[in-house]
């Protein structure tokens, strides 16, 4: 059967998933819990209840349920933008000269620019069928506030937005996308929290971080009536919403017999990873396949390579739950000149789990050779792509290179999780020969993790 790949697969509406997959079904050791900082015992429905929407509780707690039905009007939204095209990189592999054959799933095909519209439109849904009036919610480069304010619009919702302060003022474009689709957005840290007046008496002119915004959109929903926090990375159930990435690239792939030998993908918290690989991997938990699959890092914040698996603060307000993940420490700030993304200090704790257990690799790249692959990659294959994807075309580059040394006919899959349009001045950098490469000392490191809680089994 040589039937040609076509260059893009997509398949047909009747083909498309109707549920998502919850990989924590199938896997022996489970992913450990969320703790309350208090109390150090596990989280209970009750004590996340003020936080997050009943059923994205319900969803985050919910280790055994293999598959949940998608409902019928977030099916509708994904249909606007999805299915997403699996691309056979065909120009790429022939501009290496790689016997190896290269596929991506490319999900920057939709206004946001990234894949996190599809954990958005399904926790701004259910906010919305609870009856609540709005949601709350950090952005660091802005491509999680973009995806949720289209989210909002869409039903109705309010959206609030605490935007890192250098990214709220060093990328106007994003700021004013969320603000057309009706988003209220505030640079962090602010005067309107608790948590944001305390920072900025202490640290005047600070330029913010991801992990101050977290506890300062977490302070506003958990204070604001009808308001609930909504994060769209690092946990179980934005896994779960993600799952769609790898359940139309593995349906995909059967329907032409394609049968990946290296499944790639970026790693800031772990969703897109985690939703990518999630069929894959399940049929490996089962013992019914074998997949390699490789985590692509930065260097500038290493949490799976340099990280240690420990339980740690969400945030640097340290109001969220403790979560066990490979962590680089909640008071980590990657150096200034990191442009790539992926910023955030901590990974999913079911990646983290996978990892731990040694079904997964990870790499980390340094940024000069990420953007490097990102040109090349756009000259090949015409996407501009966003510089946290770009991590995994390097790998995935790497991996073919490799192929062409050896002979061998591997498949490679990566994830494409979106694209580089408001990130042109990182771009900028690059082209300008201005990019260096900076990784934490070994000192940093230490002295940041000497901050981890102090919980059992952390020492
Ligand atoms: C947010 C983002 C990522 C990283 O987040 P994960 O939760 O690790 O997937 C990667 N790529 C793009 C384009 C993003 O916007």
């Amino acid at each position: 059967m040589a039937e040609k790949i076509p260059y893009k697969i997509y398949l047909e509406e009747h083909e498309m998933p109707t549920r998502w997959y919850n990989l924590r079904a199938d896997m022996k050791s489970k992913p450990a819990p969320l703790l309350n900082p208090a109390t150090l015992q596990p989280m209970t429905f009750e004590e996340l209840q003020p936080v997050f929407c009943d059923e994205l509780v319900r969803q985050e707690l919910d280790e055994d349920t293999a598959f949940w039905d998608i409902p019928k009007d977030i099916l509708n939204f994904y249909k606007m933008y999805r299915p997403s095209p699996l691309v056979r990189a065909y120009c790429l592999e022939e501009k290496l000269q790689t016997p190896a054959r290269i596929y991506y799933k490319f999900e920057g095909n939709n206004t946001s620019g990234s894949h996190k519209l599809n954990s958005a439109i399904a926790q701004a849904y259910y906010a919305k069928a609870q009856g609540l009036q709005g949601v709350t919610t950090e952005t660091g480069a802005g491509q999680w506030g973009t995806a949720l304010s289209m989210a909002c619009a869409y039903l109705g919702l309010e959206c609030k937005v605490f935007m890192v302060k250098c990214s709220y003022e060093q990328k106007p474009f994003r700021r004013e996308v969320m603000r057309t689709y009706g988003a209220q957005v505030t640079p962090s840290p602010s005067l309107n929290t608790q948590v944001g007046r305390k920072l900025l008496e202490k640290y005047p002119g600070t330029n913010g971080s991801l992990g101050c915004a977290i506890s300062e959109a977490v302070e506003a929903a958990v204070t604001t009536p009808g308001f609930r926090y909504v994060l769209g990375s690092v946990l179980a159930q934005v896994s779960l919403h993600q799952s769609i990435i790898g359940l139309e690239t593995k349906a995909a792939m059967d329907k032409y017999g394609i049968k990946p030998d290296i499944i790639i993908g970026c790693a800031g918290g772990g969703s897109n990873l985690s939703g990518l690989i999630a069929p894959f991997m399940g049929e490996k938990l089962r013992g019914e396949a074998d997949y390699r699959f490789i985590a692509a890092e930065p260097i500038s914040c290493p949490s799976f390579t340099r990280g240690k698996y420990a339980y740690d603060f969400c945030d640097t307000g340290m109001v969220c739950p403790l979560a066990k993940m490979y962590t680089v420490g909640s008071g980590f700030i990657p150096s200034a000149s990191h442009a790539g993304g992926l910023r955030f200090h901590g990974m999913s704790s079911m990646l983290s789990q996978l990892y731990a257990d040694g079904y997964m690799e990870a790499v980390a790249l340094e940024q000069t050779s990420v953007f490097e692959a990102a040109q090349y990659f756009a000259r090949v294959e015409g996407i501009l792509p966003a510089p946290e994807s770009s991590h995994a075309i390097r790998a995935a580059m790497d991996e073919a290179l490799r192929c062409k040394e050896t002979g061998e006919e591997k498949t490679i899959l990566f994830g494409l999780t979106g694209t580089g349009y408001f990130d042109l001045y990182a771009y900028q950098s690059y082209n300008d020969g201005l990019m260096k490469d900076v990784a934490p000392t070994e000192e940093e490191l230490v002295r940041s993790l000497a901050a981890l809680p102090k919980v059992p089994g952390n020492i």
